[in-house]
């Protein structure tokens, strides 16, 4: 029987590391199957520019993973029995169940509320392609009645900014301001910080510093200092949290509900089973946890398959790079910021500003699309036959 490889999640993580696996490995001795929620690649780090009112074409999956061999299953994951080796899934026909003998946990993350009440009803977020969308056609209808409006983008994280000046270039008619708990851009370096506010003013973004918001309602937000101010567009962007499927199943996950790995990207509490890109909680080689970004995404992808063409072909079980080199945070399409971090992850002096970096920027999003969408492009044709015990079975032999 064929080695069954099922990845969960198809965004920047999971599609790349199917791609890949399946030009790696001899589909003589491996089944690649792809479980994800809906049919299109969501070029996330691009959501924030669909809800400002810019085109951001979907690119259908089964495009991505044609030729490939990959089998592509639409559907939702409920839940994964990592004991029995099987993954349950949700669709139009009521869905059904997946056996795996290798599992690629990469189911991303969502926003995340932080328990503040009204978030969830009243709260717009550039976290996903739908709710971006939505933002798009209450700012529409805002720039439609021509009277303005007031958006307040609440969190300072990168997001934020991005989400803030993007908005706020994209549609001049409305009043931006963007809520920040401390200084405004405070993991910055001091360089990049002015730069940050002067992009503001440019953009005319009124930045609320040393603000917490404590409850989003419909037409206005409270925060901790007693103050409401309206607002026509409430956007969260606080923060991220993952699924709850992998807390639930059993896995050991970390308390923010991110897979525990071993430094090649396995679960240390279920050796079947791989966990890369916001759902995994990886030690970097810092010592640190591997932010959720895209470039994790990048790293911890290579690590898994790494180990897994290893363990399943007999061969070595090399260490790839665990890096976090920078932040790269667009201020509209004109205008971005490169800092460097170091390797404690806090911000160098040194960062690149203005209309160079906004290029790098564009030029890493469609680097990071090109390696999604061709994962399979400039690798050698030969594929990896799969290395069998003494007793023919691939499980023992990768154990
Ligand atoms: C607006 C914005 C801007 C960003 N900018 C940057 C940036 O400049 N640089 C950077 O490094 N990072 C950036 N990020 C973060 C980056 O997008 C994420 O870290 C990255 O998407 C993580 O990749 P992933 O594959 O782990 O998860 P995702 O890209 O979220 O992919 C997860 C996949 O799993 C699917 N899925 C989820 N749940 C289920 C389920 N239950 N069943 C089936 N399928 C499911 C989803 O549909 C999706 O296809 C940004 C994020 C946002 C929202």
């Amino acid at each position: 029987m064929k080695h069954r490889i099922v990845v969960l999640g198809a965004g920047y993580a999971g599609a790349y590391a199917a791609g890949i696996l399946s030009r790696r490995l001899s589909p003589a001795g491996t089944e690649i199957t792809v479980v994800n929620a809906v049919p299109d690649f969501v070029e996330r780090m691009r959501m924030h520019q669909l809800a400002a009112g810019h085109q951001v074409e979907p690119r259908k999956l089964a495009d991505v993973f044609a030729g490939t061999g990959i089998r592509l299953r639409l559907a939702r994951v409920t839940a994964v029995d990592p004991e029995r080796r099987i993954v349950t899934v949700a669709d139009a026909d009521g869905g059904g169940e997946l056996r795996y003998d290798t599992l690629f946990y990469a189911l991303g993350s969502h926003v995340a509320d932080h328990g503040v009440p009204g978030v969830a009803e009243h709260a717009f977020d550039v976290a996903g392609r739908p709710s971006a969308l939505r933002l798009r056609e209450r700012l529409d209808s805002l720039d439609r009645a021509g009277t303005g409006g007031s958006v307040l983008v609440v969190g300072d994280g990168l997001t934020g900014i991005e989400t803030a000046t993007e908005l706020a270039e994209a549609r001049p008619g409305l009043s931006v301001t963007l809520i920040a708990p401390g200084e405004l851009g405070a993991r910055l370096s001091t360089g990049a910080r002015g730069h940050l506010r002067r992009a503001c003013d440019r953009l005319r973004v009124t930045a609320l510093e040393h603000t917490s918001v404590e409850a989003v309602e419909a037409t206005r937000v409270l925060c901790d200092d007693g103050r409401a101010l309206a607002s026509d567009a409430t956007v969260w962007t606080a923060g991220f949290e993952v699924s709850p499927i992998a807390a639930a199943s059993g896995l050991e996950v970390a308390e923010n509900g991110q897979i525990v790995v071993d430094r090649t990207m396995r679960s240390v509490s279920h050796p079947n089973v791989y966990a890369i890109g916001d759902a995994v909680h990886a030690i970097g080689d810092n010592g640190r946890p591997m932010p959720m970004s895209c470039g994790s995404a990048g790293y911890t992808g290579r690590q898994a398959i790494e180990a897994i063409v290893g363990r399943l072909t007999g061969g070595k079980v090399p260490h790839t790079k665990l890096v976090y080199l920078f932040n790269h945070i667009s201020l509209g399409r004109r205008d971005g910021m490169l800092q460097m971090v170091d390797d404690e992850g806090r911000a160098k002096p040194r960062y690149v500003g203005g209309w160079k970096a906004a290029r790098i920027k564009v030029g890493i999003i469609k680097g990071s699309l090109w390696a999604t969408a061709h994962p399979t492009l400039g690798l050698p044709k030969r594929k990896h036959r799969l290395a069998t015990a003494p007793d023919g079975s691939v499980e023992k032999a990768a154990a």
